[in-house]
């Protein structure tokens, strides 16, 4: 097994991404079956807890609610409720249930100790439980590994420097910083991003420098492809051409190779000999169920059809790290000390965000 390398450049990153395409899939097939079983891939489900209205400006993001879409807003979801869809994606084969909520951080208070409550719900359940909530402090982030959570996921999107390009209402540092809060408990971390921004591929290989040189590297990377939704600031953008998904999925597999590299968003719009490709490639985890968050993903039949024609297998919960012990809410040691984080709000103007904003508005009052 080759050593995990820690110091990527973004030359050596974009010579990989830029090797003929039949030897960056030997090369990076070769090392993911150094590190994983080829013929198993990690299946999560994902649940939008709590949809739409979000404060932030992504400008990816149907879910911001200064854009005109066609988004269905809801308030938390009921600890119950969120049991029902964790045992229904376990029936389906499952081993992990990402909890996902549009908020820009999260606050102490009874929202946040639901939620807390829902991790000890799934991983009593014996699932892996993932939570992806926004900036979160140290303490909780400790709060959620008391309760059982197994990854935390916060994408970096993209580079830093076309980060700015993206979203003004908070910086790349507090991505960093939560990541950080995060590995001070023993919750996994899981980090990735987006291509079909707009994005040059150096931005691309500078993400995967700003991935790759954490150390420890995220045990999970996120690669998704755009899903243009209208209403948002990128409409507009083409979609991702499948060699683009597969240049990145491999390159990524080839810099973390220890990682569980994800096929996320965009799915739809790729045929299976395409998914074939990533999974030989080093993609070893997507998500399951008809609906990421908001946006369409293939049906779980469809899926299940697709990793029996292809031979793959679901991998089962806690191979990759134990199942973390869940401490009752009246056995914690930790409570909410009413954080106020001042994090950070940039603030800058980003042309297209603010287009989308004012044709949102001019929706709202009935003129387009
Ligand atoms: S990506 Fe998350 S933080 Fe950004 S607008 Fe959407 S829900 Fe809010």
């Amino acid at each position: 097994m080759i050593a995990i390398k820690n110091n990527w450049t973004k030359q050596e990153i974009l010579d990989i991404y830029n090797k003929p395409l039949m030897e960056l899939l030997y090369e990076a097939a070769t090392i993911h079956r150094e590190y994983h079983d080829p013929n198993t891939v990690q299946v999560s489900t994902l649940l939008s807890i709590k949809t739409g209205g979000c404060p932030e400006d992504c400008g990816y993001c149907p879910q911001a609610a200064r854009y005109h879409t066609d988004i269905e807003g809801n308030g938390l979801m009921s600890v119950r409720q969120v049991k029902a869809q964790a045992l229904r994606a376990k029936a389906s084969g499952s081993s992990r249930v990402c909890m996902g909520a549009a908020w820009r951080n999260v606050k102490d208070g009874p929202e946040f100790d639901q939620v807390l409550e829902m991790v000890r719900t799934i991983n009593k359940l014996d699932m892996e439980v993932c939570c992806t909530l926004g900036m979160v402090t140290e303490n909780q982030a400790k709060r959620l590994a008391e309760a059982g959570l197994y990854a935390y996921n916060h994408n970096l999107d993209t580079s830093e420097e076309y980060y700015k390009e993206v979203i003004s209402t908070r910086g790349y540092e507090d991505r960093l910083e939560t990541i950080q809060n995060v590995r001070k408990t023993n919750v996994t971390v899981c980090s990735g991003g987006i291509i079909g921004m707009g994005e040059s591929i150096e931005d691309r290989a500078g993400m995967l420098v700003a991935l790759s040189t954490l150390s420890p590297q995220p045990e999970s990377v996120p690669i998704n492809a755009l899903v243009a939704v209208e209403g948002t600031p990128m409409e507009e953008e083409k979609p991702v051409e499948i060699w683009e998904m597969i240049r990145m999925v491999a390159t990524t597999r080839i810099v973390m190779p220890q990682t569980q590299v994800r096929l996320s968003a965009g799915r739809t719009e790729m045929s299976r000999e395409g998914q074939a490709m990533c999974f030989f490639a080093g993609a070893n985890s997507i998500f399951a169920g008809d609906k990421l968050l908001t946006t369409p993903n293939p049906d779980v039949n469809q899926d299940m059809d697709m990793f029996r024609k292809l031979g793959l297998k679901a991998q089962k919960a806690f191979v990759k790290a134990p199942q973390p012990k869940t401490v009752e809410a009246e056995d914690s040691e930790l409570v909410s000390i009413g954080e106020k984080p001042r994090w950070t709000r940039p603030g800058h103007k980003i042309e297209r965000n603010e287009l989308a904003k004012e044709k949102s508005k001019l929706a709202s009052r009935g003129r387009v």
